[in-house]
């Protein structure tokens, strides 16, 4: 059987953080799109370009109302952020359980040092996010700057895939760094990772543009039940 394409994108960005648009008007172009799913992903609390914490109630009655009229799956999440070594995220138990999903991501390391030694800061803060917080996808996967994985072990990546089978933390295919690289993919599929997809969107033209994400997943061979969109579905 052919590769079903299965559209969606789990990774947006709107006025609530640093996008450019409205949630009303990127759900309207992800049903424009022909998506089966959006989610708005905003970033947390701690960067200075997150969303205010006080603006979370507002954000997710708007989400609500883009809901009632969308023809499509529409979640409310978050993209927090890694703030510290030991994988520390900037959004609670307590906000994170009003959302639909939570991605984590890493905006930030230590000081700079030489390719592998960023690299493995990388690695630790990401395992211990997995180890002490519940969470749906990590995003963007050891892009920093630019793609890390290189620089590890790939037994180190291995053990950390493996990590992310154990606590259900789907990857993601990020279409605007395009990353992470197939054999790490590959490894994911291996190892029982689910996958996820985001164009990690700022205005509503780039919503759903995921078809370089689906070349991938043709090539890797994945089947629809490798993603995580249907665990998400209602
Ligand atoms: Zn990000
Ligand atoms: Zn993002």
């Amino acid at each position: 059987m052919t590769f079903m394409p299965a559209k969606f994108d789990f990774h947006t960005h709107t006025l609530y953080s640093d996008g450019a648009s409205t949630v009303a008007l990127m759900v309207e172009a992800a049903e424009a799109r022909g998506l089966e799913a959006i989610a708005l992903t905003d970033h947390g609390f701690e960067l200075s370009m997150g969303i205010p914490r006080e603006k979370l109630a507002s954000m997710l009655r708007d989400i609500e109302i883009a809901r009632e009229d969308a023809g499509i799956q529409v979640l409310a999440g978050i993209e927090a952020n890694v703030v510290d070594e030991w994988g520390t995220i900037d959004v609670n138990d307590e906000s994170s359980r009003k959302l639909d999903i939570l991605l984590v991501s890493i905006h930030r390391l230590g000081r700079a040092r030489n390719p592998t030694e960023i690299a493995r800061d990388y690695l630790m803060r990401a395992t211990n996010a997995i180890e002490h917080h519940k969470f749906d996808v990590f995003v963007h996967p050891f892009y920093f700057h630019h793609y890390l994985a290189p620089h590890l072990l790939p037994e180190d990546l291995e053990d950390f895939v493996r990590l992310a089978a154990g606590h259900e933390v789907a990857m993601e295919i990020n279409i605007k760094y395009r990353t992470p690289d197939e054999e790490f993919l590959r490894l994911c599929l291996r190892e029982g990772v689910k996958l996820s997809v985001g164009t990690d969107a700022h205005t509503p033209g780039e919503v759903g543009r995921v078809d370089w994400a689906l070349g991938v997943l043709r090539r890797l061979g994945a089947k629809r039940e490798d993603l995580i969109l249907d665990s998400f579905l209602r």
